[in-house]
């Protein structure tokens, strides 16, 4: 097995001179078992600060200019992580996206990533210096910067570990693991000691953002364990198994949610072949990620055709269903963003039908209404108003026992 593992360093992890020198500890230690490929986030708040600043000459700044703004926060904490450790005596070097070809799609704020030159990275640990990559940013064909959604540094890290094939992706952020659910929402929620890959694309993919969804699918595609842990304290962590590691799974392995999600209705749309494809297409071609999908039985051949965005696409989606509205059928457009999913997500729910009704039960006694119900094998995804969120969250946490 390879000795190279990846360390990625989150936000909080570098927020201060004091944390980054933490890091440069974490780092040196590591290095003397293994050798280490850095991947930083920006200081903590630094992206938000950035973002509000390229609001400055206008709501709709140039999507190029925009990229170009907010990944330097990334920059400005790997050269001083390196500046850390070569006081502290390890040689570093920080590396940009377009310092390692860091190959993306064209499209700003969402890229993706297509290719890395990992001979620099490579060179750089055969000659002893630790490298230190800028993550959540690449170039594209042509040079120009790109971001790749927001968490973004963390499948930059997979996506590096990926392709230098090291044994492991190790993901530093502020809580000690991965939860039955947000620690923050829910103090009682409890570490878990391993996830399976599956169970953590569904966390992910529901709003657990503890790490990025498209970090999950590379690590999961590309067979990369990771691991969750805190570099504000020594611990295991939590592993994210490419395996079902232990038999005695959980039939419930934690509650995921998200919020700043809008709700698209069409209503009385022709019940005819072809239109959920009319309608979601062009959607699909900005690249928008449509979430929750449903369509009514029909009735008198006319229908009602629901779909969930993050609530940032909301003026685009409706810029796209105003120009179709030639081609396709409808009454009226409701937008409502005013909702948010909660989704229990566990291996036990392919198998046991009860746990359906044990959610709804709980939500009833609590009044909370149910919008919408989706379920995939693993997963059970409730959208309600989204006043009711953490109420939900918390109500579902203790139906089920999570935290005992
Ligand atoms: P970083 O800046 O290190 O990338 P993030 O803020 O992106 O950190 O992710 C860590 C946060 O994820 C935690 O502080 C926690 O509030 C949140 N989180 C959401 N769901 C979970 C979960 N199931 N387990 C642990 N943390 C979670
Ligand atoms: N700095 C970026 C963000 O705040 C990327 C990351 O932290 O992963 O979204
Ligand atoms: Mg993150």
């Amino acid at each position: 097995m390879s000795d190279i593992i990846v360390q990625k360093f989150g936000g909080t992890s570098v927020g201060s001179d004091e944390r980054i020198s933490a890091v440069a500890e974490i780092i040196k230690q590591a290095n003397e078992k293994e050798r280490v490929v850095v991947v930083v986030s920006a200081m903590s708040g630094e992206t938000n600060r950035l973002i509000g600043l390229a609001k400055t000459f206008g709501d709709n700044p140039d999507t190029r200019e925009f990229d170009a703004l907010i990944s330097t926060g990334e920059k400005v904490s790997a050269s001083l992580l390196a500046m850390a450790l070569s006081s502290i005596g390890i040689k570093a070097k920080s590396f940009s996206a377009s310092q390692i070809s860091m190959k993306t799609t064209n499209q700003h704020s969402k890229a993706k990533i297509i290719d890395i030159d990992g001979d620099k990275i490579l060179a750089s640990l055969a000659e002893g210096i630790v490298p230190i990559i800028t993550g959540f940013q690449g170039i594209t064909e042509s040079g120009d910067i790109t971001t790749l959604g927001r968490g973004g540094s963390d499948t930059t890290a997979v996506a590096i570990a990926a392709h230098i094939k090291a044994s492991r992706c190790d993901i530093y952020t502020d809580v000690d693991g991965v939860y039955t659910t947000d620690p923050r929402i829910v103090p009682e929620a409890k570490k878990l000691k391993s996830i399976t890959m599956e169970e953590m694309l569904e966390m992910a993919g529901q709003g657990a953002k503890v790490v990025q969804i498209r970090a999950v699918e590379f690590a999961n595609k590309y067979n990369v364990p990771i691991r969750v842990l805190s570099s504000f304290e020594e611990g295991e962590g939590t592993l994210i198994s490419l395996k079902e590691e232990n038999m005695e799974n959980a039939l419930i392995s934690g509650i995921a949610f998200q919020k700043d999600l809008t709700k698209f209705t069409l209503h009385s749309v022709s019940d005819k072949p072809g239109i959920a494809y009319e309608i979601l297409n062009p959607v699909n071609d900005k690249e928008i990620g449509v979430d929750v999908i449903v369509q009514n039985v029909s009735v008198n051949g006319k229908t009602d055709f629901t779909f969930t965005v993050d609530s940032e696409d909301e003026e685009e989606v409706k810029k796209i269903l105003e120009d179709e509205r030639t081609d396709i059928e409808f009454e009226d457009l409701e937008v409502d963003n005013n909702i948010a999913k909660v989704s229990i997500v566990g291996a036990g729910i392919r198998s046991n039908a009860g746990i359906a009704s044990k959610a709804f039960k709980a939500l009833a006694a609590e009044n909370i209404n149910i919008q919408i119900i989706s379920t995939s094998e693993i997963k059970l995804t409730l959208v309600i108003e989204e006043k009711y969120l953490e109420l939900a969250v918390r109500t579902l946490h203790k139906a089920f026992n999570l935290d005992k």
